[in-house]
């Protein structure tokens, strides 16, 4: 996959009808085709006429956003951060009828630190509600091997900890089929979270934690 200018828009790993009943197809398909989209051709754009950032990954315009010119900072940060976070979404996301299970290593530390999956559900949904405006709620991992569930506004990315999953909350993820109801949309995502991709990511996080000493 290539991870530098020009970005290109990264195709998704099901069709734009899989996530049906959860998410319609038509959400799916602009959020995509056109949301998606549009961040990646305006982070070209404004990198365009800057040919040093060109070598830079998307990871890097993100962690050193503050080492770009003043004047493009916030718009690479908005549109980087949208491809990221996009990305990510439509990646631990599958179709219900190929859901996995929860299992293995995930599981077990979800149950430690929320008591119960139960409990993690109703506080993930507590926090996708509290968002306000446009944004995101995460499962991540601390530098402390800590799961936690934070969120985010915007397009920002949470920095310095590990991402194992996240809700696009934005309306343009929801509305055409749920309205204003945020909540039943947060529900029903649950059936088609991609656990196992969730849980690689998880797994990323705590084996590089166990063999890197961070500061
Ligand atoms: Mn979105």
């Amino acid at each position: 996959m290539k991870d530098k200018y020009p970005f290109e828009l990264i195709g998704l790993p099901y069709q734009y009808s899989a996530l049906e009943p959860y998410i319609d197809t038509e959400t799916v398909k602009l959020h995509h085709n056109k949301h998606l989209k549009k961040y990646v051709d305006n982070l070209n754009e404004i990198l365009a006429d800057y040919p040093i950032y060109h070598t830079w990954s998307l990871e890097k315009l993100i962690l050193n956003n503050s080492a770009l010119p003043p004047t493009i900072q916030i718009g690479v940060k908005n549109n980087a951060g949208g491809i990221y976070n996009h990305n990510l979404y439509f990646h631990i996301m599958k179709p219900a009828m190929q859901q996995n299970n929860l299992t293995g290593n995930l599981k077990e530390a979800i149950i430690k630190s929320f008591d119960s999956l139960e409990n993690f559900y109703t506080s993930f949904e507590n926090a996708a509600l509290k968002v306000f405006g446009s944004g995101y709620a995460w499962l991540i991992v601390d530098k402390d091997k800590e799961l936690k569930i934070v969120t985010s506004a915007n397009q920002d990315v949470p920095l310095n900890v590990f991402h194992v999953l996240l809700i696009d909350v934005w309306e343009h993820a929801y509305y055409l089929k749920y309205k204003n109801r945020r909540d039943e949309y947060i529900i029903n995502w649950y059936n088609i979270i991609d656990w196992d991709k969730s849980e690689k990511n998880y797994d990323i996080a705590i084996n590089y934690l166990n063999t890197t000493k961070i500061n």
